[in-house]
């Protein structure tokens, strides 16, 4: 039995089953023993769009210098990134985006990462350029800010609640005999504001809520765009989504925590709601395939396959699984948050 795993038992033991969304946080950031603190190299688990093909950061950084001129091009911004895993996406914007004068000596890094050795990770892709990396966006001093975050929402912990006639309980891990997890409800339970149940499962994330807060606090105060792209429906709230993924396979999220990925849709209903009763403007969410096909992905594909021909094949497939339907291109979304008034940011 894993050292996570004989701990978690043993906290069941003593205190009773725990709420899903502890167990998940425990398994994504458990100090010592938790998936994030343990394994920087956590691409064997999945692939992201930015370490499937550079386009995909290139295009974002040209977003962002585009935003940063709309700006006014201040003289100095936070260039700020949640949960930026290895860093390559901001590698690759930084890139694209240094042939837009004035942005890179402008831009303050600023990484949100709670992962101690992914920190480590980050600094060193992104030498010699200085960044300051914080626990939390609102650590992140003040001034106009450019957020941008790539399944960063898909991986924060979530309650679920399972329908009981007219009420609803939580949904716990408890323990089986064999000192085997498995899964059970609690007593009744009030679901929390903001949600609209749909079916007989709910699944709600709470620190999304405090998230849009922080860029709602932020953006009254100054000027900025937030923008996000994840997984999840765009017309609907997820309701049993919460699952594990190991070496590209899906796996039972209570078999080995800590060593699988646990990951759950994002409620962009449930975001968008939340945001628009915060003051904010919400562009999208719309669908990945169509977002990076306006800021055109193809043509920087065809353009990086001219200059590297014997790569132009491996270019055009990564760049396809990004925008294709039956791949990423649909499953993923973007939605950006900003202040009322703003122009229709690119791509939306
Ligand atoms: N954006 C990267 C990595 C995605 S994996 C990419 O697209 O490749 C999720 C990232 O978010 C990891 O860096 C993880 O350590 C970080 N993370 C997860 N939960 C976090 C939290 N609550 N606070 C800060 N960082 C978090």
């Amino acid at each position: 039995m894993s050292a996570l795993k004989s701990r978690i038992a043993d906290a069941i033991r003593t205190n009773g089953p725990m709420p899903v969304s502890l167990y998940i946080l425990m398994c994504l950031h458990d100090p010592r023993d938790g998936y994030y603190a343990t394994r920087p190299g956590f691409n064997a688990d999945f692939t992201t769009a930015p370490e499937t093909s550079q386009v995909f950061g290139e295009l974002l950084g040209l977003w962002a210098a585009h935003e940063w001129m709309r700006l006014g091009s201040p003289r100095k911004f936070w260039l700020i990134e949640l949960g930026p895993g290895r860093a390559t996406m901001m590698a690759d914007m930084l890139r694209a985006a240094d042939s837009v004068k004035g942005f890179s000596d402008a831009a303050e890094i600023a990484l949100i990462e709670a992962s101690p050795a992914l920190r480590h990770a980050q600094r060193e892709r992104l030498e010699p350029r200085p960044t300051r990396t914080f626990d939390e966006l609102e650590d992140v001093p003040p001034g106009p800010a450019i957020i941008v975050a790539n399944e960063f929402l898909d991986c924060m912990s979530v309650r679920q609640f399972v329908r009981d006639g007219n009420s609803w309980r939580e949904r716990q891990v408890g323990l089986a005999t064999g000192e085997r997890l498995h899964f059970g409800v609690g007593p009744h339970a009030d679901l929390p504001p903001n949600v609209i149940p749909v079916g007989d499962n709910v699944e709600v994330a709470p620190a999304l809520e405090t998230m849009i807060d922080g860029v709602a606090r932020r953006f009254r105060r100054d000027p900025g765009r937030a923008l996000f792209i994840d997984y999840g429906p765009s017309d609907r709230s997820p309701g049993d989504t919460m699952r594990a993924y190991r070496m590209g396979q899906q796996v039972d999220p209570l078999a080995d925590p800590g060593v699988a990925d646990l990951t759950a849709d994002v409620d962009f209903p449930r975001l968008r709601r939340i945001a628009e009763s915060e003051g904010l403007m919400v562009h999208g969410p719309i669908q990945q395939g169509y977002f990076l096909t306006r800021l055109g992905a193809p043509d920087r594909a065809r353009s990086l396959g001219r200059a590297n021909p014997a790569r132009a094949d491996e270019i055009s497939a990564a760049v396809h699984k990004l925008i294709a339907p039956d791949e990423m291109g649909t499953r993923f979304k973007a939605v950006c948050l900003s202040p009322h008034g703003v122009e229709t940011p690119p791509g939306f």
